[in-house]
């Protein structure tokens, strides 16, 4: 058995025995397990994590969460696509390219208002981060910075924690969000740095690197995370969260997406992601980075109710809320509900209001 700086890979938890004991409060069958929280997980480490016996995973996955979020509270993002199409970048799994045929067009970018009316919406049905996407390679100066600027303004005056995600930010840029109120940038690693090349060649990735450290730079809080099911190999998995667990701080949000393939991207093609891979990278990506908010992401609408719930136990305490990712669809709010209900879970707003 392949062993972690001296500990098996999948020891059983100390306090296993206490579930044999039904009198046992649940959080207690946790507490003994301490969070650790480490910035130099090797890749070996990380695959033999991927490769657990499910059972074994879940159990030091939920030892984990149990112990980073006591109250499991589950945290609902909605995420509004304010620039749609038309973007230089060539991602393989984006329908907004302008390099792929799929039936996404460019669309005028939202004012402030119409995405402001959006957040209160949003808000006033349970979120509680507010997510603004631009397809651009790169934020632009001038009017749309001064718009995004006043949304985020807007959307933390609401109440909500707010992101952008909008490609590449020089200091200044990150600066000034950050002035704004800006509560993270999500710029995402998509895949391993050995896979990248099969998936973007417009962008490398030092320059995702280094558009991250803007973002820490300017006292931003970072989102980034990746994409399964792009044709990956298990290594790579291990080697994107390798690249996450490894900074230092973890990005304090780590968006777990399974591929939706849509029709006219060059990914059109690739199998549905098994739902017990996505459950396997949501408790790996829980173990690497206790405190970190995982995020079920893309591709909830392939899970069935079963699976999601899965992904939860397995350490996902955010989800995105609200029928459309950007331009891919996602469960609806009322099943959402049903699912938090189902689930017994609390979601942070109605802690907090
Ligand atoms: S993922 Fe973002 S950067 Fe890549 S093509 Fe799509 S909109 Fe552009």
């Amino acid at each position: 058995m392949t062993s972690l700086r001296g500990q098996p890979v999948h020891p059983i938890p100390s306090a296993l025995a206490l579930t044999l004991s039904p009198t046992r409060p649940v959080t207690a069958i946790a507490s003994a397990d301490a969070v650790v929280v480490r910035h130099d997980w090797s890749n070996a480490e990380i695959q033999a994590l991927l490769e657990l016996p499910l059972v074994d995973l879940l159990w030091r996955a939920q030892a984990v969460h149990r112990q980073a979020n006591p109250g499991y509270r589950v945290q609902l993002a909605s995420l509004l696509s304010v620039k749609t199409g038309g973007c230089e970048e060539d991602c393989a799994y984006c329908p907004q390219s302008m390099h792929h045929s799929s039936d996404v067009s460019g669309r005028p970018e939202l004012e402030v208002e119409p995405v402001l009316a959006r957040a209160r919406a949003a808000r006033d049905a349970g979120a509680h981060r507010f997510c603004m996407g631009w397809a651009w390679r790169e934020i632009r100066e001038g009017a749309p910075f001064e718009a995004m600027l006043a949304m985020v303004r807007g959307v933390r005056e609401l109440g909500l924690e707010a992101c952008v995600t909008a490609g590449m930010l020089t200091d200044s840029q990150a600066e000034r969000l950050a002035e704004a109120g800006l509560t993270a940038y999500n710029h995402n690693l998509d895949t391993s740095p050995e896979h990248y090349e099969h998936i973007i060649s417009t962008r490398t990735y030092q320059e995702r690197l280094e558009t991250l450290q803007r973002v820490r730079g300017a006292g931003i809080t970072m989102c980034c995370g990746g994409i399964i099911g792009m044709g990956e190999s298990m290594t790579d998995r291990a080697s994107l969260l390798q690249v996450l667990a490894t900074m230092e701080p973890h990005p304090e949000s780590v968006p777990i997406n399974a591929l939706v393939a849509v029709e006219g991207t060059p990914l059109q093609e690739q199998p549905p992601v098994d739902p017990l891979e996505l459950v396997r990278m949501v408790a790996t990506a829980r173990i690497l980075m206790p405190h970190s908010r995982v995020r079920l992401s893309a591709g909830r609408e392939g899970l069935n109710r079963e699976a999601q719930i899965l992904c939860l136990l397995a350490g996902a305490d955010s989800i995105f809320y609200g029928d459309t990712l950007l331009t891919t669809g996602n469960p609806d709010v009322a099943a959402d509900r049903e699912l938090l209900a189902a689930a017994g879970v609390t979601a942070w707003r109605e802690v907090l209001d």
